[in-house]
C-alpha cells in the first residue's frame, strides 16, 4: 500500500507543479526546465538517476529507469507531460498558477491535464524507496515537455535521438483514461483509453480571379472556398468500428442491458443516454472547419481564400478519409495536411489491460471500467514508433458534479485531494504487479 506519506506528497507535488508556470503558446516560448528539475529531484530523492534531455534550451524532457525484479520481462513506460495549456487568469475563481489548496481541492492550471498525474507517479516512486518495493517489469518513468502543441521539443525528440533510453518497453500507460465517469443515474463508469483517433490537420486553399467587387466573378476564391468548408462542415461521416470502439459499445450496452448486437450504432448511443458521451465522438471521423482567411479590402475580390480543417480519422480509414476530402473540396479547392498524426489501437485484452482493470476496481469496487478510443492524441502516439502500445491510464475517482472532460484545457482547472489519493493507491497497487 502506498504509505501516508506518499498521500501528502501528491498533494504538494501536484500543488507545487502548478505552481511553476509551463504555459506552452505553441510559439517554443514554453520553459519546462523548472518543472523539469523540480521531478528530477523528487525522482533522485528516490535513489534513481534520471537524465534531463533537451532540444531547444529550456525544453527540458526527464527520463529515469527503476530496475525490475525479473530482468526477463518486457519494460513498461510510464509518461506524463510537464507543459500546459495556457489559462486566463482574469476567468478563474483562483489564481491558476497559484496551486491553492482550498476545501480539499487543489486548484490550477494542469491539476488534471497532467501535473496530478506527474505528482502520482513521483509519490508512488518515492514510496516505494522508503519501503524497499521493486516492480516486476523495469519501469521508464518519462516526463515530456511539449506535449501541447507539437511533441517536436518532447516525445518526438526522445523517440528520434534517444530510443535507446526506452529499450525493452513493449507497453506503456500515460494520458487520460481511468478517471470517473457519472451517468447521471448513479453508474460510476472508469474508462481506460485502448487507441486515440488519428490527428490531420488540413490547410485548404482556393484560387480564383481577382478583381473589382463591383464586377461579375464567377471564379470568386472566397465563394469557393465558403462551399467546400460548408460542405465538410455539414457531412456525416459514416460510421466505422475499430475494435476497441466496438468493444466500448458493447461493454456500455452490455452495462444498460442493451442488445448492441442488432442495433444500428446511432440507435446505440441513443439508447446509451448521458453514457454515448464516452464513444461518440469515435465512431466515425471527423473533420471541423475551425480557421478561414481572406481578402483585405470589402471591394476587392482576393486571388486566394485559406481555411483550416480538424481533421481526426479512426484506425485504417485514412485512405478514405482522404478520398472523402477530395470529393468534398471539389475541383476549385486543394487540401493537404498541416500536420500528421497516426491512429492508435491497443488490445483490450491484454493482460495489462485486465491488470488496470482490476487495480480499479479494488478501490472503486463500485464502479465499471471500460475501454475506450481517446478523440484526440497524447504522447503515445510518438511513442508508438519505438513500438510501445499505449494506453490511457491516469487514475482519478471524480465526485458527481465535477465533469473531468470539461475540466480538461477548461477554466477552474482543480482536483480533489481524495481523487489524488485514489490515483496514487491505484497506480501504486497497478505498477506493483504489471
Ligand atoms: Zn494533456
Amino acid at each position: 500500500m502506498a504509505d501516508q506519506l506518499a498521500l501528502d506528497e501528491v498533494v504538494e507535488f501536484t500543488s507545487g507543479l502548478i505552481r511553476i508556470d509551463t504555459a506552452n503558446r505553441g510559439g517554443g516560448d514554453c520553459r519546462e526546465r523548472p518543472a523539469a528539475e523540480y521531478a528530477a529531484e523528487r525522482l533522485a530523492g528516490a535513489g534513481l538517476e534520471p537524465l534531463l534531455l533537451e532540444r531547444a534550451p529550456g525544453r527540458t524532457n526527464v527520463v529515469a529507469r527503476i530496475a525490475g525484479t525479473d530482468p526477463s520481462a518486457d519494460a513498461l513506460l510510464v509518461h506524463g507531460h510537464l507543459d500546459v495549456v495556457p489559462a486566463e487568469a482574469a476567468d478563474w475563481r483562483v489564481h491558476p498558477f497559484s496551486g491553492e489548496v482550498r476545501d480539499g481541492v487543489v486548484w490550477g492550471r494542469g491539476a488534471v491535464d497532467m501535473k496530478n498525474m506527474d505528482a502520482m507517479i513521483l509519490a508512488v516512486i518515492r514510496s516505494w524507496a522508503r519501503q524497499g518495493v521493486r516492480p516486476r517489469r523495469d519501469l521508464v518513468i518519462a516526463f515530456t515537455a511539449d506535449e501541447e502543441a507539437s511533441a517536436e521539443d518532447g516525445s518526438g525528440f526522445l523517440t528520434d535521438r534517444h530510443p535507446e533510453l526506452f529499450e525493452g518497453c513493449t507497453e506503456g500507460i500515460g494520458e487520460s483514461g481511468a478517471f470517473t465517469f457519472h451517468d447521471g443515474s448513479g453508474r460510476e463508469i472508469y474508462p481506460i483509453g485502448a487507441g486515440e483517433r488519428g490527428t490531420a490537420w488540413l490547410k485548404l486553399s482556393a484560387r480564383g480571379r481577382a478583381g473589382h467587387g463591383s464586377k461579375v466573378n464567377r471564379e470568386n476564391a472566397v465563394t469557393r472556398l465558403a462551399a467546400a468548408v460548408t460542405r465538410i462542415g455539414e457531412h456525416r461521416w459514416p460510421p466505422r468500428l475499430t475494435p476497441t470502439v466496438r468493444a466500448a459499445l458493447d461493454a456500455l450496452a452490455a452495462l444498460y442491458g442493451i442488445d448492441a448486437g442488432t442495433t444500428d450504432v446511432d440507435t446505440l448511443l441513443e439508447k446509451l443516454g448521458p453514457a454515448a458521451r464516452l464513444v461518440e465522438a469515435t465512431v466515425r471521423n471527423s473533420a471541423n472547419p475551425t480557421m478561414l482567411d481572406a481578402g483585405y479590402k470589402v471591394n476587392v475580390v482576393p486571388g486566394e481564400a485559406v481555411a483550416h480543417v480538424d481533421g481526426r480519422f479512426l484506425t485504417g480509414t485514412e485512405e478514405e478519409f482522404a478520398a472523402t476530402l477530395d470529393q468534398l473540396t471539389g475541383p476549385d479547392v486543394r487540401w493537404e495536411f498541416a500536420h500528421r498524426e497516426v491512429a492508435l489501437q491497443a488490445p483490450v485484452d491484454a493482460p495489462l489491460f485486465a491488470r488496470m482493470r482490476t487495480a480499479v476496481q479494488e478501490f472503486a469496487p463500485e464502479g465499471h471500467v471500460v475501454p475506450y478510443c481517446m478523440s484526440g492524441g497524447t504522447d503515445a502516439k510518438q511513442f508508438s514508433r519505438l513500438g510501445i502500445t499505449g494506453y490511457g491510464f491516469s487514475p482519478l475517482k471524480l465526485p458527481a458534479g465535477l465533469d473531468h472532460q470539461a475540466l480538461f484545457h477548461g477554466v477552474d482547472e482543480r482536483v480533489p485531494v481524495t481523487a489524488l489519493h485514489f490515483g496514487v493507491r491505484v497506480l501504486d497497487r497497478f505498477l506493483r504487479t504489471a
